[in-house]
This record gives structure tokens, sequence and C-alpha cells, in this order.
């Protein structure tokens, strides 16, 4: 028999429950005894739901209060000094002061989980770290499960990819520590065997890398440790990418399973049933996690049924590719899609019955699931004939695209004397990323648009003023280049989403991100166009309001791609060169509205970045090329800008080069200019604003401070590169602390000048 299973539920529950369980205890209006009733409730509503829906192998310890792979290093007594906790059981209190940092401690570091959205906290390690069990998660959470009458099937994220996560605070290597964590994992096998746990997932996500030797090795000591005569069978999971060249390796070793992501590595089924031993259960991840589609049932039988002819039904699982953490809970409290593409979508409550439907189809035939395919054949169907996903104009423009239009007309240089000829902008000269504070009113005013308690007039008029305000207010701080502030805007991607065709939003698709912290993502479901300018009334209303430029504000083609659910029924490169031409026409409006400076933003380029190498280069190309077939379309005396954050650029510093803006502004003030020593290396040829004031933080700096970070910039860029701006966007912060900080970036500014000319 096949089996049906999952590899992980989201947990934040349908209605975000965890999310307000966890700030309710924050705030202290709630208690430990609260928290813990709600986090109950959701695991056994999610067993429930999982084990009604036809899910054999059901996970236990998926759940997390903030983070799985604190969790890991909680469990294991990885616990740095000063967080309150020195032996024995690890208290909320210590979990959630590493997790969000407390009086006298800073938060363990932060980062993406792999390419997800999803966030982790880095475990912070040291040469000759001690582990300890603190407490068996994965056998708490069996019992829990256990004694609701369920059999679960444990999950706990491998020795290796823990370590491998890990960061140390003495630069020694995590993996050195391997010999230290694997009794630890012993330990934790050896008791869920002796309490009658039959199968134990255990991920090590790092295989969808490339691997140094020593990760490799590492990962072959590791089960040569953990997997024989343990009494309990490891089913290993990876995920997000094919195993390539670590496919030999994860062969060889003596698990009793493995599993396989047949959706990012669908091509390595071929290779696997060739070689794999014939004992060794295979769980094929046919459903995908990490987008919102409905399974094409049919296509994934016809994959399935390659795996059961060539090794018989017995020691096959059937799974999603990867947890389904990164997909939103139930699409049944979805009323408000458009009705055509509801009927094409699964999220995770929608993919358990798709795991069992395919499982039923591989052991009794596909007779025995005739509706659902005959459904499934319908969405695919449907969606292929769909007058709003497919858009006779819109591929015929993208068929259209020249090289040419891809670059702009004249080299930067030509450009740059153009663009000082009409803008006439002092040396270093001083601008913001865009948006200015969302105050309480700001939100409360966008909320009661949105519920219809005001009207689009007292509503524009509200815009309005604070523009105007805005306008004002930077113009006598001194300001050379003004924003319009962006009070107009939910968000930088839903804000175009919500204009463009092709998009479409759910009401409670939520995500965890981190912590409590969830986000929606939109659904490009069809080939997307702009029905009409999106921008141009506000900032031309801005500009009318003052004689300096007012940069002209876009969220990039590739950041607007990477931030949403994707349809999969176009190549990412095609969908993202689709609304790089909806913003090209939204550039050359504003163009011709009279702005002459605008920004297109792209602070996800970086994290689009697939993660295996051989797959950069071509990312890089369209990604890069759909960035400038939305800038090119311009004069040269307009300048595009563009701006990026939240990243490590080292490594893609010849693809910034590559999109030849005009000027990008970056984050830089926490690296301490250190990363402008890319931008040297590489010799960057346009203007650079590297961040001096770190918006994250409520903290306002000094004059002298920003000063000496420009310092350290001149002494890696051109003085007439240099531009002075704060890391990002204002959104998040105060009035009270924008103004003194911009006063004191202009102050900063000015010092430049003056030292600048004394040289001359
Ligand atoms: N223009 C956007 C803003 O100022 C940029 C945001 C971002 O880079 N994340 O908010
Ligand atoms: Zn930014």
């Amino acid at each position: 028999m096949t089996i049906a299973t999952n590899l992980g539920f989201p947990r934040i529950g349908r209605r975000r429950e965890l999310k307000t369980a966890l700030e309710a205890f924050w705030s202290g209006q709630a208690d430990e005894a609260a928290l813990r009733a709600t986090a109950a409730g959701l695991r056994a509503t999610h067993w429930d739901l999982q084990q009604g829906h036809g899910i054999q192998h059901v996970p236990a310890n998926d759940f997390a209060f903030y983070d799985h792979v604190l969790d890991t290093a909680v469990m294991l007594g990885a616990i740095p000094a000063g967080y309150g906790w020195q032996e024995g059981p690890v208290s909320l209190a210590t979990y959630f002061t590493l997790a969000r940092g407390g009086a006298a401690v800073p938060a363990l570091e932060m980062t993406k989980w792999f390419d997800t959205n999803y966030h982790y906290l880095v475990p912070r390690l040291a040469a000759g770290q001690r582990f300890v069990l603190t407490e068996n998660r994965p056998l708490a959470a069996f019992r829990e499960a256990f004694a609701q009458g369920r059999r679960t099937r444990p999950v706990l994220l491998g020795p290796v990819s823990f370590l491998a996560l890990a960061k140390t605070i003495d630069g020694s290597d995590p993996l050195d520590l391997l010999e230290a964590v694997l009794p630890v994992y012993a330990q934790i096998l050896d008791e869920l065997a002796a309490e009658g746990v039959a199968w134990v997932q255990i991920d090590e996500p790092v295989l969808a890398l490339d691997l140094p030797a020593k990760t490799r090795a590492a990962i072959s000591r590791a089960y040569a440790v953990l997997a024989p005569n343990r009494g309990v069978d490891i089913l290993l999971a990876s995920y997000f990418a094919p195993l390539a060249d670590n496919l030999p390796t994860a062969l060889a070793l003596p698990v009793a399973g493995l599993h396989l992501d047949l959706v990012r590595g669908a091509g390595q089924l071929g290779a696997v049933l060739e070689a794999a031993r014939p004992e060794l259960w295979l769980s094929l991840g046919i459903v995908d996690g990490r987008n919102i589609w409905r399974t094409d049932l049919r296509r994934a039988l016809a994959t399935l049924e390659q795996a059961a002819a060539k090794r018989g039904t017995r020691q096959l699982m059937v799974a999603p590719s990867c947890s389904l953490l990164h997909v939103p809970v139930d699409l049944a409290q979805e009323t408000a899609l458009p009705a055509e593409l509801k009927p094409w979508l699964a999220f995770a409550t929608q993919k358990l019955a798709e795991i069992a439907t395919l499982t039923r189809a591989l052991d009794e035939g596909a007779a025995s699931v005739a509706d659902a395919l005959a459904e499934s054949d319908k969405a695919v169907a449907d969606r292929r004939a769909s007058t709003k996903v497919h858009n006779p104009a819109v591929a015929a423009r993208l068929g259209a695209v020249t090289p040419a239009m891809e670059r702009r007309a004249s080299a930067f240089p030509t450009r740059r004397a153009r663009q000082q000829a009409r803008l006439n902008l002092p040396a270093f000269p001083t601008t913001t990323i865009g948006s200015f504070p969302q105050t309480a009113e700001v939100r409360a005013a966008r909320a009661a648009h949105a519920r219809g308690t005001i009207d689009d007039a007292k509503y524009d008029a509200a815009i309005a003023e604070w523009t105007k305000q805005a306008i004002a207010w930077q113009e006598q701080a001194g300001l050379d280049v003004l924003v319009h502030g962006e009070f107009e805007r939910n968000d930088m991607v839903k804000y175009f989403g919500e204009q463009l065709a092709g998009y479409a939003f759910t009401k409670h698709g939520w995500v965890q991100s981190y912590g409590s912290r969830c986000v929606a993502p939109p659904i490009i479901w069809g080939d997307v166009s702009r029905p009409a300018a999106m921008t141009v009334r506000w900032t031309k209303f801005a500009q009318s309001l003052s004689n300096h430029p007012v940069k002209g504000m876009l969220t990039g083609p590739v950041t607007m791609l990477q931030w949403s659910f994707v349809r999969d029924d176009e190549t990412r490169e095609t969908v993202c060169r689709q609304i790089a031409l909806a913003l090209r026409d939204e550039v050359t409006d504003l163009e011709a509205a009279g702005i002459g400076v605008i920004q297109i933003d792209e602070p996800a380029l970086r994290e689009g970045l697939p993660l295996r190498r051989a797959d950069r280069t071509e990312y890089l190309r369209w990604a890069t090329a759909s960035f400038r077939l939305s800038a090119s379309g311009v004069r040269d005396e307009t300048q595009i800008h563009t701006h990026m954050c939240y990243a490590d650029f080292n490594d893609i510093m010849a693809d910034i080069i590559a999109l030849d803006a005009d000027v990008i502004s970056i984050e830089a003030t926490r690296s301490r200019m250190e990363l402008l020593d890319a931008f040297k290396v590489e010799k960057y040829p346009n203007e650079i604003g590297p961040g001096v004031w770190d918006i994250h933080s409520p903290r306002v700096p000094s004059a002298a401070e920003m000063a000496e970070l420009l310092r350290l910039a001149r002494g890696r860029l051109a003085d007439w590169q240099i531009w002075v701006n704060p890391d990002c966007g204002l959104k998040t912060r105060r009035w009270e602390e924008v103004r003194p900080a911009i006063d004191n970036m202009v102050a900063a500014a000015r010092e430049l000048r003056s030292m600048a000319q004394a040289a001359e």
C-alpha cells in the first residue's frame, strides 16, 4: 500500500490564531497558560484536519511558538550565555528572549530560510560547544498526539542542516561540532524508538545546496551513526531543489526512506528509480508546497505511476514537495476571489486532499478517483482557455520587444551630462528612499476608506494634505531631490498589483514570515498589463508643489514577481517581462508628465537568486534585462534610480552594474560602508547613495556620525558618484525621528560639500 503523508502544516491557524495569542501574551494581556492552550488547540485541530483528509503519516513537532530552528537550538541546549538559562528545561521567557531580544540582550540574528520568505533564527554556537537534550520535543509532540488517539510521525531538523545554518561567535566551522551533537540526536531517536514510534522525519534541506565535500561527508557520517539499529525508521527529507550532485550521497545513506521534491526536482526521478536500493522507501513530493495552484492530478499520477511501475507500490509515500508551511491554510475562506480563479487553487488544506486522492489512485486505480480527476482536468482546461489568463495583446507586445528596448539610448557619461544640465544638483545630493511615516492617522484613513466609511473625495483630500505637508517640510529641510511620501500606498507590491490586470488578492491567504508576522502575497494568475496610469496623479501633484525635482516611485518587476505567488503555466521570466512592460509604460508616462527623476525599487533582486549556482546566471540574465526593459524607455536627461536593501550584494555586483541605473541607493549603514568595497573593486561606474541612517532603529544618528560614514564612502568612491540618503524608506519610523535625522543628514552633506570645496 502506498502511504499518504505530509511533511509539515502551517502553524498560524486559519484565522492567524497563533499570531493573536502570541501578541496577547507578549503584551501581557494573556498568560502563558492561555498561549499554551491556544497552541495545543491548533495542534489538535491540524492533526484532526490532516487525518480527516486521509493523511496517514501526519507530522508532529512541526509546530513552533516562533521558529523550528530556534526550537532545535533550544532542544539541544545551544543557548548562548546571557539569556537566563543554565540547565534543565528552557522557559518560555528564555525562548522568546532569544527570538525577540530582551532589555539587556539582543535577539538572535534572523535570516531567510533557503529561498522562501520564512525567516529562521540563526543558532549562535562556539568552538567546544556542549549540547544537552533539554527536552525531547519530537517525543513530547508524539505523546501529546498519542494521548488524543493519534499516531504521528515526528519531524526534526537534522544535525548537519542545524549546524550548517548556524554561526559561531569565534569564526570556527560549526560543522566541527558534529561529533558533539550526534549523541544528543542518538538519544532523541532512542527515546522515540523506546516509545514505539515507527517513523521519524529528519529534514536535511542543505542537500538542496551546492555542498562542499566536508558537508557531504558530515551527512554520510551523521546517518552512519544515527540510522542503523535504532529501532525507528528515518525518512530523510530535503526540498526546494533537486539533489543533483548530492544524490549519490543521499542514496548511499543507511536510512529507511528518502523524500524527493518532485516539483522543483522533477527531472531527478528517473535517476533515483534507477539507483535506489530496492528496500528504500521513496517519498514522492509531487504536490507543490511552495505555490497555491491546484495540482494537475493526471500529470502527477503519471509521474507516480512511473515510480510504481519500476518499484511497485509497496514502498512509496505520496507527499507535498516540502512542508506546507509556505502556503496559506484554507482556500475555503476566500469569498472574494474572482469566481473563475478559485477552482484553480489549492491551499494547505486542499493539498491534503490532493495527496490522499493521488495515493488512492495509485493503489486502487484512476477509476477510483474519477470525480477528482475530472475536476482537475476541468481546471487545467479552463485555465488554458481563459481569456482572463491569456491576453493576446500582452503576448504580441512581448514578442515585439527588441534588444534596443532593453538598454538606454546613450551610455551613462552622456546621460549624466544631460541630467546634470537639467537637474542642476549640488555635489553630494540629498534624497530619501520614498516613503514617509505611515502614521496611525494615515492607516486609520486607509482602513476607513476600505470599509467605505469615508468616501474617495475625503480620502484623496487627506492624502493631498499629507503630501503637501511632506513637500513643504522637505523643502524646508533642504533636501535636493524630493519624494511625494507614498501616503496612498498600503504596500509596495499590493498598491501596484491592485492596479494591474493579471493580479488577484486573498482575504486570509496569510503565510508566516517570522514569529507572529505574516504576509499575504498577491497571486499573479494571468498575463499582466496596465489598464491605466498608476502613480502619475500623485507624483504630478507633488511635483506641482515644488521647483525641486520630485522623484517618481515604482516597485520593480523582479520585486513584483518575487513577493507574489506566480502562475505556474508560464516561466517566471515571461511573467517578469510582462510586469516590466507594464512598468515601462508607467515610467514613460511619468516622464511625459514632467517627472525628471524616477526610482524603480528592486529590494528583492538578490533574494530571487536560485539556490543552485548553476541556475544563477540564467536568473540574473532575465532579471536584470527585465529591470532595464522597465527603465529604458526614457530620454537621456531623465534620471533613473534604483534601490536595494536587506541583503549582501557582494556576489552580484556585476549584475547590479548591468542594471545600468543612473543612481542606486543601497543599505550600507550597518556594514559601515564595507559593502562599498565590492563597488570599489568592481569600479562601479554610475552614481551611488550608500545609506547613512539605519532606519530599522528608532535611534536618530548625529550629523557627525553620518559625516563619518560619508568619509568612509569617499575612501571607496569618487566624489561625483556619491549621493546622501537613508538606508531605506521611512514608513515604519515616526516623524519625531525622521525630522531630526534628516536635518542631521542634510547638515552632514553640507559639511562634506564645504570640505570637498576646500580641498579643491
Ligand atoms: N520606496 C519604498 C519605500 O520607501 C522602498 C521600500 C523597500 O525598499 N523595501 O518604502
Ligand atoms: Zn529598502
